[in-house]
Order: C-alpha cells, then structure tokens, then sequence
C-alpha cells in the first residue's frame, strides 16, 4: 500500500517535470528601455525591435521610459506608441537616471521576463533571441557581454575594465561585463530589487547572492551614432560605492550588530590594553600619565567603540522595521511542492492581516 502510494507520488512527481522541461519559460516578454534625449534613435530602435520580437512569435510589450528628455524624444514616442499597441510609454515628469527610469519601466511591466535595452542603438536587438535561449535553457539572469566595444578606450573601456575586475572580485560572481544594459532577467528574480543610484548593472550580483542562476553571452556593440553619452569617469567611483552598500546589504544585513558590534568590541578592547599599559607604566615604569598618548587613545577608542554598539543596536532595530514592515523573510524560497498558491509564509500573511 505504501509502496504503491509512493510509486504514484514520484510518477506525478515526474509528470510535474516533463510539464515544466516541454512548457514554454515564459508567457510573455517585456522590453524595457530608459530614453533621455534620444529623439533621433528611438524611432529605428523600436523598428529593430518589432522586428525581432514579432519574429518570436511570444506575446511581448516595449516599455519606453522617457526619462525628462529636453529634445523631442516625448512626441517621437507618442507617435510610436500611436502606431503599434504593444508599445507602451511612461513619461517621467523628471530627469531621474537611467537606473530610475529603468525601475520605473520594470515596475510596470507584466512579462515574466523582462530585457532592458538602451535607447541609444548601440545595444542589438537581434541580441534577444540569444538571450531567451539561455533563459530557456533555465538560467534566471543571462547578462550581455560586449566583447568588442565600442566605446572611447581610455575614457570609457579602460575604467570599466577595471571596476568590471573589481566588482568580480568583490562578489564572487563572475561576468566580463556588468555594465552592459542587454540583459534577461526572470521576473521572480527582480521581486523585491529595488535599484538606486548606479545599481541596476549589480542585479545579476545580487540575484546569483539569493540563489539565482546566472550566465553571460557575448553580444554585439555599436558606436553610439546619434546624441551623446550621458556619462564620464565618475561612474566607476559611484559604481565602487553602490557595490559597497549592496555587499553590505547582502552580508550582514541580517545581523547589523555583527558588524557594527564586532568593531565596537574591537575598540573597547584597544581601550581596555590602553589603559592597563598606561596603569602599568606609571606604577612600575614611573612614567607619568600624561609623558604617553595611552590614555588619549583609552578615550578615543573607548568613545568609538560605545557609539559603535549603539550604531549596532540602532540598524537592528531598522533592520527590523525593513524585514517586518514588509513580510520579508531572512531566507529565499525558490520552488514549492503541493503547496496551495494562497499558503504564503507567516510573515507575509502577518502583513496582510496588518494591511486589512
Ligand atoms: N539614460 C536615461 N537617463 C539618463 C541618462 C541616460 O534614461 O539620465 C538612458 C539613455 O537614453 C540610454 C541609456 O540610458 O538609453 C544609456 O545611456 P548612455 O548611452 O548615456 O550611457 P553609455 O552607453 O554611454 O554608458
Ligand atoms: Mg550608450
């Protein structure tokens, strides 16, 4: 009896498989593309990309986000949008940063698998079969790799370079290129992603951290023909920070006062050694209290190391507030069997009932 009731869990277990290796990956797809001034490139852009994407035979939507442009990129992508449905644009009511812009078009998207492109046509669309193979193939995250770029060497590739060196070092996940604004993302890895600053190009960092597969495919670059690049050498500086903040927010997000604790008692311990050496060197050195720096480094550190603690205490309470406020869970669930699609875990229901 039991054995017979096992056979049938593993051969419906089976089934489930082989439902999910023939279904196709994705029901529909999302094209994302921030515009600043780009008057000139959106209108071959969005030719470029119906034409691949109607070749895909997969329902699809273009988001286009006018991100405050100056020139008349508004009305070009008005006209666009007039002409197919599939078109879709946001109007910000500001220059925000591509990174914004860019949340902003996968906040409202509805395809399971969103593909940022820039708007400047020196991403390929033809690139997007490429990446939806890899997808197919099961991979959550596949990001472009411009192999052969096409940008200013010293200016632009060589400072790249070295923070692409950097944050591979830094994260432990491994990419030639995060820069590269080509990329495949399924949905489920973006929930939750909020992106600021420079960040946008760390997601696939992050999403590999929560357990995300992700790979990288060499896609092709053009030299920008029309308009401007919006951005210089400051980038590296600002992308070197953002990897700071997102390490941080990985590693020890959960536990603050590790960190910020773990300092604190590194310098109250200093104090401590201070003060004994200094007791220790007036009573049997005869070497009077104010003859060494000892105690000025007591106080210091005993200082640094108390507000430290407090530092700690203090994330804790706002880690928190982060966590429960939003039913987050300190852990990343990634398939459920036999469970019913309403069973969500306490957290999030706790949240509901608290928005009820
Ligand atoms: N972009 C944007 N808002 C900005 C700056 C840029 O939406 O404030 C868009 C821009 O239109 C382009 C993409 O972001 O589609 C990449 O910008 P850019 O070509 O200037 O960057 P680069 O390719 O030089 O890194
Ligand atoms: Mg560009």
């Amino acid at each position: 009896m039991r054995d017979g009731g096992g056979q049938a869990v593993t051969l419906e277990l089976a089934e489930r498989e082989t439902a999910r290796a023939t279904a196709p990956a994705y029901r529909m797809l999302s094209v994302v593309v921030p515009a600043y001034n780009e008057e000139k490139n959106v209108p071959v852009l969005c030719e470029r990309l119906l034409a691949v994407l109607d070749g895909l035979g997969v329902p699809f939507e273009i988001i286009l986000v006018n991100d405050g442009s100056k020139d008349k990129t508004g009305s070009v992508l008005r006209a666009a949008a007039a002409a197919r449905k599939e078109i879709k644009v946001i109007e910000l009511k500001r220059n925000s940063g591509q990174t914004a812009a860019m949340m902003c078009g996968i906040d409202h998207a509805s395809g399971d698998v969103i593909i940022p492109i820039d708007a400047d046509l020196q991403n390929d669309p033809a690139d997007i079969p490429a990446l939806l193979a890899k997808i197919d193939e099961g991979y959550d995250v596949v990001s472009g790799w411009r192999k052969d770029r096409k940008d200013a060497a010293i200016r632009r590739n060589l400072p790249s370079r070295i923070a692409n060196k950097i944050i591979s070092l830094v994260s432990r996940v491994h990419l030639h290129d995060y820069g590269c604004t080509l990329k495949a993302y399924r949905l489920d890895v973006l929930d939750g992603v909020r992106l600021y600053g420079e960040m946008h190009r760390l997601i696939p960092v992050y999403a590999s951290w929560m357990g995300a597969r992700v790979t990288e495919i060499p896609v092709r670059h053009h030299p920008r023909s029309h308009g401007k690049s919006n951005y210089g050498l400051e980038r590296v500086a600002k992308i070197i920070l953002d990897l700071i903040v997102v390490k941080f927010l990985d590693r020890q997000f959960m536990k603050p006062i590790y960190v910020f604790g773990g300092f604190g008692m590194l310098c109250l311990a200093v104090s401590g050694l201070a003060v004994i050496w200094a007791l220790y060197l007036k009573f049997f050195e005869g070497l009077s209290l104010i003859q060494t720096p000892l105690p000025l480094l007591a106080v210091m550190t005993f200082v640094t190391g108390f507000m430290c603690i407090l530092m700690g205490l203090l994330s804790e309470i706002l880690m928190r507030t982060y966590f429960e406020s939003q039913g987050k869970t300190s852990y990343v669930v990634r398939e459920r069997l036999n469970f019913e699609p309403t069973d969500r875990p306490m957290a999030e229901k706790s949240v509901a009932r608290a928005k009820q």
